[in-house]
């Protein structure tokens, strides 16, 4: 048997451990980086007996990739611990954060679970340890896109909003591919999504059972003062540290998928006392001078940068940049002229943005070359009480490696412009 792997990144490298624990040694890399020395995708013949396609890599742009592949996802699913459930999460905002939630609850609830995918540690590498009773996957729509042989016992789709149009060219093609999931789990299981008519209506064509989590509150789960309530079970939100009511409708996700792995009863307030959120998530990253700086680097769409500006109370000024992905900035006008007293501009992204936005917004505008140039203005422009907000709603990759990348830097920016830590 021989293997081809295309695109060596994390996934990738996990996927050539598990090629050799099968006992695959002939395996070929394809890489579109040229600098790691792999043989470039492009020179990629037919001929291997297992082909694992990265998510990062896009097909469209390869004609001579073939059309059955395989995916580190796939690969992982063949190595799953006897008695261990799947819980997959998708949506285009929230996956991390629902992730990370369900894992913590389902650990603090006695039932050993593992937070893997496309949050930062690959499911090739979490299904080594056979001592985890529940893996909660995130998937991106790059991944979905590569399933074939995969079952999870539960699984949601957060939402669908406008991203990685770059990749996909319409809406329509973005949805198929999110709305792939629901084939992957199992008849009888769980599955949950938002009020979404696109979802809710693909969603009754499956024999899992669909609950629908409305993010006002005000149908399902109900909310009762700071009470999050489900019927069977309830839990108190004035205990849960992580802040505005996407992530509060992130928790409720979160509960019902842990819940269908085991029965939650009465007040499971306990469960969701100790809850962390993530890095890069409309984070503090500072108050200096008594201007307070939020690094949401994780914004990389412009659902995501609308979520943040609603969450925060007034930012001062929002820095939005980085790479376009053919967003539509204009539906965020309303937000930026109700809460908004500046936009800052930056990277390669900045004249595209500004070209959207300006005439629409009546807020002052600046442009800068890089995201450093664009925090060493508002440093010196805040005034005490000022927020600065980081929500790029683009990706990173004109001028860092990724958005952890950026999200660190900024704040390193950060200290070194606006001085010391006052308070
Ligand atoms: P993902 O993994 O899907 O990118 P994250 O949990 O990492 O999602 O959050 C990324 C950003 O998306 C956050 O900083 C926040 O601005 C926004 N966000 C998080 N949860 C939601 C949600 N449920 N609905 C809308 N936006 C959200």
């Amino acid at each position: 048997m021989n293997a081809a792997i295309i695109g060596y990144g994390k996934s990738g490298a996990a996927a050539e451990k598990l090629l050799k624990l099968k006992g695959i040694e002939a395996i070929d890399i394809y890489d579109g980086n040229p600098v790691l020395g792999f043989k470039a995708i492009e020179d990629f013949r037919d001929g291997y007996d297992i082909t694992v396609v990265s998510p990062g890599v896009d097909r469209a742009k390869y004609k001579n990739l073939p059309s059955s592949v395989t995916s580190e996802i796939e690969l992982a699913y063949e190595f799953m611990p006897d008695g261990a459930e799947i819980l997959a999460v998708t949506g285009t905002n929230g996956k991390s954060t629902t992730t990370h939630l369900t894992a913590q609850i389902l650990n603090n609830m006695g039932v050993k679970a593992a937070a893997c995918g496309n949050i930062g540690l690959p499911f090739a590498e979490a299904v080594l340890d056979d001592t985890v009773r529940v893996f909660v996957i995130e998937l991106s729509s790059f991944q979905t896109e590569l399933l074939n042989n995969f079952e999870a016992a539960g699984a949601c789709i957060i939402n669908v909003t406008p991203d990685h149009l770059d990749r996909y060219g319409s809406m329509d093609k973005y949805y198929g591919a999110k709305l792939r999931l629901m084939k992957f789990v199992k008849d009888g299981g769980l599955f949950v999504c938002g009020p979404d008519k696109k979802i809710i209506t693909e969603a009754s064509r499956y024999r899992f059972r669909t609950v629908t989590v409305d993010g006002n509150f005000k149908d399902y789960p109900g909310l009762c003062g700071s009470l999050l309530d489900f019927g069977s079970f309830r839990a108190d939100l004035s205990k849960f540290s992580l802040f505005g009511r996407h992530n509060a409708l992130n928790l409720a996700f979160a509960l019902l998928l842990a819940s269908s792995v085991k029965e939650m009863r009465r007040d499971v307030t306990p469960y969701v006392e100790n809850l962390t959120g993530m890095p890069h998530r409309t984070e503090l990253a500072g108050v200096f001078n008594g201007v307070r700086w939020i690094n949401d680097s994780k914004g990389t769409n412009v659902d995501s940068v609308a979520t943040a500006l609603s969450s925060l109370k007034k930012p001062s000024w929002l820095l939005m940049g980085g790479r376009d992905k053919k967003s539509d900035y204009t539906v965020l006008k309303d937000l930026i002229n109700e809460g908004v007293t500046g936009l800052c501009y930056f990277g390669e992204a900045a004249p595209v943005i500004r070209g959207q936005l300006s005439g629409l917004v009546n807020v002052r505008e600046e442009s800068f070359a890089s995201l450093e140039d664009a925090v060493r203005f508002c440093a010196a422009e805040a005034v005490p009480g000022a927020t600065v907000l980081l929500s790029p709603g683009c990706s990173s990759f004109d001028e860092f490696k990724n958005y952890e990348d950026r999200g660190e830097k900024f704040v390193s920016y950060v200290r070194k412009y606006a001085g010391k830590e006052k308070c």
